[in-house]
């Protein structure tokens, strides 16, 4: 393919970009992505090992639909690339009584009937020796639940995509985009190009090209940390889950072992604010530690207190945590940002469903939950007499 004659531009072309590349180009569309960075790589929102993947969404029972078909094109991925990308684990999550946590599971699982198991704190003592939970804790168990490798899912859907004809421009970063329906011009810092539809997926960096987004999203840094296990326990595949935490100092997550010595933990509450995402602070600072260093001692058994890895990662949060999802009505777009950090586990289906508005200009799957139309509605709504 030539890349002044394509149909399809994709600017960023990580988490969901790389996702949207392959799903267009298995259908047959001549597509040009282009990424800034040489994915996967370290600077954005899509690296560190892992992603939760889980279907009782806490967050909102719509976006199960979503989570059935994500679920099973990781499964398409790891057959087509052969590579071990989705491993299947239980999820333990606690919260106090009404938590957010498990009461959002709860409901999301009671409305699309997916097993939900209630344990007593005693039961989940006795069964999860590796958690120091608060006595009040309420705890639901998911087994519909598991882990993404995710810079091998970003490669292999990038490998993918080129060996069904795509091309991929790395270093390369998108300057301006302008158009007219069905005519997309994108000028970076190396040239020009023109396609008829264009998917943007540029992560925390999205408001600097589309500056209408500036008001949605709020970028934040994230720290991550590996600790040291003490108990093989942490890397035994059944004994081990997957937990999100629900506490009163923050919401904790973590994923055991998968290198047989470490366990990967982080605070999803928190973060400061970042102005440019190109200048985040890269360098893990006291601050950052603490707060996980002191979770890991108090709540975690048989892990050492110190961390031996870390890194810096960013979440581009929306208004409401939901994500922004949606083709522009101005330019032949289609425009995937503020994944509000819970989104990773989307891309496969986000990146279908970003094919879909491109070729056939309706999703299959529900997605108006995700429309950034939903402020002024809400807006709207609040302001009838
Ligand atoms: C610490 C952490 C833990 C998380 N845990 C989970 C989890 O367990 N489960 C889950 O589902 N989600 C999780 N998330 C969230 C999830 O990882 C993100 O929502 C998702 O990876 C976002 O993907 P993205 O494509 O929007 O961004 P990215 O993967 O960052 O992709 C954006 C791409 O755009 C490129 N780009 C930017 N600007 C330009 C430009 N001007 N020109 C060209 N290219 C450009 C960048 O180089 C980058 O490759 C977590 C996030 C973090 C940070």
């Amino acid at each position: 393919m030539s890349i002044e004659n394509c149909d399809v531009i994709v600017m960023g072309c990580g988490g969901i970009g790389s996702a949207a590349m392959y799903h267009l180009a298995r259908r047959g569309l001549k597509v040009l992505g282009l990424d800034r960075f040489h994915p996967p790589h370290a600077q954005g929102s899509s690296h560190g090992d892992t992603r939760i993947i889980r279907k009782a969404y806490f967050e909102h029972p719509n976006y199960v639909p979503l989570l059935h078909r994500a679920w099973d094109l990781w499964e398409v991925l790891a057959r087509e690339s052969d590579l071990p990308l989705i491993e299947r684990r239980e999820l333990l999550m606690s919260g106090p009584p009404g938590s957010e946590v498990t009461a959002g599971a709860r409901q999301s699982a009671r409305l699309h009937n997916l097993p939900l198991q209630d344990l007593t704190w005693d039961e989940a003592r006795k069964s999860f020796p590796m958690f120091k939970l608060p006595p009040d804790h309420d705890v639901a168990l998911e087994s519909t639940a598991g882990f993404l490798r995710v810079e091998d899912c970003v490669g292999a859907y990038l490998d993918l995509a080129q060996a069904y004809g795509a091309h991929l421009r790395c270093g390369e970063t998108v300057k301006k985009i302008s158009g007219a329906p069905g005519q997309l011009s994108v000028q970076t810092d190396q040239g020009t190009y023109s396609a008829g539809a264009g998917v943007l997926t540029c992560g925390a960096w999205t408001s600097q090209l589309l500056p209408d987004y500036a008001r949605l999203i709020t970028v934040r840094r994230k720290t991550l940390f590996w600790y040291p296990i003490q108990s093989a326990v942490w890397a035994d595949r059944v004994a081990a889950p997957i937990f999100f935490l629900d506490l009163p100092e923050g919401q904790f997550y973590g994923l055991p072992s998968i290198d047989g010595r470490t366990i990967k933990t982080g605070e999803h509450t928190g973060g400061e604010t970042v102005t440019d995402p190109s200048a985040v602070t890269r360098s893990i600072l006291a601050v950052d530690e603490r707060p996980v260093s002191r979770f890991v001692s108090e709540r975690l058994a048989d892990i050492e207190s110190k961390p031996s890895r870390s890194a810096v990662c960013m979440y581009s949060m929306s208004p409401d945590g939901h994500f922004l999802f949606d083709q522009l009505s101005d330019l032949p777009l289609v425009v995937g940002a503020g994944f509000s950090g819970h989104g990773f586990k989307f891309a496969s289906v986000l990146g279908e469903v970003a094919a879909e508005l491109i070729q056939q200009g309706r999703p299959s799957l529900d997605i108006d939950f995700l429309s950034v139309n939903r402020f002024a509605r809400r807006a709207a709504e609040t302001k009838q007499p």
